[in-house]
């Protein structure tokens, strides 16, 4: 398949090639064709499937054609749960729509009004925009829906999550009733069914990638290991593997603040990457990052969400995520578009409760392995018999999830039967070969 052979018009099949993608992803087939058609749709697709590339491709080549007979009015919204992701999304509107002569801005709290008030009053076809700063814009009457056309709910999962639907609903309300609605999720939980019913019409359902598949091509680890000494194990698995770049989940905006300060103090450049840092802090963050200034970026749950980071090769649970599903989003932040990727969790005493809750999640058992001189005063309990699948809400169960609830895929881990009684004991990681994977 070919992005060709999906209908797109040449202005951005040429920005397509231009930005090395030779081939469409399994979102890309799907969607793109039914974006095309008028269709609403309702999609399973995590970060690191080409979504965006998904819903964008088909909007551009929708408003491009008619672009004429509507100089510069809103016709697409974009709306996005972080300020990243919106960053992101606009970026990507850029790129794909640089031969079309459409405008488009991006706007979210934390920065300046003014110089979105300023895009919005020259006239734009499309905005990307977080639901606060979006309904402050609409109340100050500087944004007008009447032209709209197509709505995108990006990561709805997450905008219920971070308590959003308010908002939404309140958005919803100042559309005009006859529009097309794309759906993104990467859960289909009973809120987000609930959301689905009451604004899709008739949708096309695109699923390519259910949320086990990440599970299966992370290569993942647990260590157990004493609380006091997570931050030096983190140092020494840095160290030792000489991780050039790695993403280090920390579950508190303190905690994030206090590691980085630890790496720093020993001489590993690290930052913090959360929801108290400003904008400005928070994008040359990244930029260190993925320039490869800076070695370790820790970040709470929140603000890692959407982060695109092409192929980094491993992420860290410096704590586990209370919600199981979390862990999944995080670990999704390895081993994507194709390439293998490496999660490593530090586990310590209080939390073999949430640890049994992730392997009950992705129907997995994860081996426990132990670092050199860093072996845990406490006693590392069993993994506990994984029950039944629960369908999390997901649109659909992972093909690979065999009937009995055993994990029936092959790699590292995934075997059901590991237990800590057979520990390997090496230098973390030295087995495995370095991707030497870069960001962009
Ligand atoms: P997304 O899931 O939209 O966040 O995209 C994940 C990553 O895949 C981004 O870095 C995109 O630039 C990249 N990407 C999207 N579509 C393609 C494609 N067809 N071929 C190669 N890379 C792609």
């Amino acid at each position: 398949m070919t992005f060709d052979e999906l209908g797109l018009a040449a202005p951005l099949l040429r920005a397509v090639s231009e930005k090395g993608y030779t081939v469409p992803t399994p979102i890309q087939v799907e969607a793109i064709p039914a974006v095309l058609s008028g269709r609403d749709i309702m999609a399973a697709a995590q970060t690191g499937t080409g979504k965006t590339a998904g819903f964008v491709l088909p909007i551009l080549q929708l408003l491009g054609v008619s672009a004429a007979a509507h100089p510069h009015r809103l016709r697409a919204l974009i709306i996005t749960p972080t300020r990243e992701l919106a960053a992101q999304v606009g970026d990507s509107v850029m790129t794909y729509g640089k031969h079309l002569p459409l405008k488009s801005a991006v706007v979210f709290g934390g920065v300046k009004i003014n110089p979105q008030i300023t895009a919005l009053r020259r006239g734009l076809d499309i905005l990307v925009a977080t639901p606060g700063r979006l309904l402050d814009l609409h109340q100050q009457g500087e944004v007008n829906f009447n032209a709209l056309e197509i709505l995108v709910l990006d990561e709805a999962d997450r905008m219920l999550d971070m308590g959003f639907i308010h908002d939404i609903r309140r958005i919803l309300k100042l559309l005009p009733a006859r529009r097309q609605n794309l759906l993104f999720s990467a859960t289909f939980a009973s809120e987000i069914r609930q959301l689905t019913r009451s604004i899709l019409h008739d949708p096309v359902a695109v699923e390519v990638s259910p949320r086990n598949t990440t599970a299966e091509r992370v290569e993942q680890w647990v260590y157990p290991v004493d609380k006091k000494d997570k931050s030096a194990v983190l140092q020494q698995l840095v160290r030792e593997n000489d991780w050039q770049q790695v993403l280090v989940f920390s579950r508190t905006k303190h905690g994030a603040n206090k590691l980085a300060q630890q790496l720093e103090n020993a001489g590993i450049n690290a930052a913090a990457i959360h929801g108290n840092k400003s904008q400005a802090a928070r994008t040359r963050a990244l930029a260190g990052f993925k320039a490869g200034k800076i070695r370790v970026l820790v970040a709470t749950d929140i603000a890692a969400r959407g982060l695109d980071i092409a192929q980094l090769p491993q992420v860290v649970n410096f704590d586990l995520p209370n919600v199981p599903e979390d862990y999944v989003h995080r670990i999704g932040r390895t081993g994507r578009a194709g390439a293998a990727g490496r999660a490593y969790s530090l586990v310590s005493a209080d939390e073999i409760k949430q640890l049994n809750a992730i392997e009950q999640v992705i129907q997995r058992h994860l081996p426990r392995e132990y670092v050199d001189g860093f072996e845990p005063g406490h006693e590392v309990p069993p993994s506990a018999p994984l029950r039944k699948p629960q369908i999390h809400g997901q649109a659909k169960q992972s093909s690979r999830t065999g009937g009995d609830g055993r994990n029936t895929s092959r790699g590292s881990g995934s075997d059901g039967h590991k237990r800590p009684e057979q520990r390997r004991r090496r230098p973390a990681g030295r087995s495995r070969p370095a991707l030497g994977g870069n960001t962009r």
